[in-house]
């Protein structure tokens, strides 16, 4: 199936362009604690929930909100 590979590909790199755009764009914290102390306070302030998520390209945490999944 030739197919298979490429579309595995694609997906593989639409997965790592949109961790790379979270990197640049979100909140950065630099251990797990500090990540879930914003959680916790967005939580509380806005309603929001986020989740912290060890992130490899810059060695940091940062958040994703829990129920969108973009
Ligand atoms: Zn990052």
């Amino acid at each position: 199936m030739p197919g298979d590979i490429e579309r595995w590909f694609a997906e593989e790199q639409r997965r790592g362009d949109a961790r790379a755009r979270n990197c640049a764009t979100k909140r950065w914290f630099a251990t797990e604690s500090e990540a879930r102390a914003a959680a916790l306070w967005d939580r509380t302030r806005f309603g929001e929930r986020h989740k912290p998520y060890r992130c490899d390209l810059c060695d940091g945490w940062h958040l994703t909100s829990a129920q969108a999944a973009r």
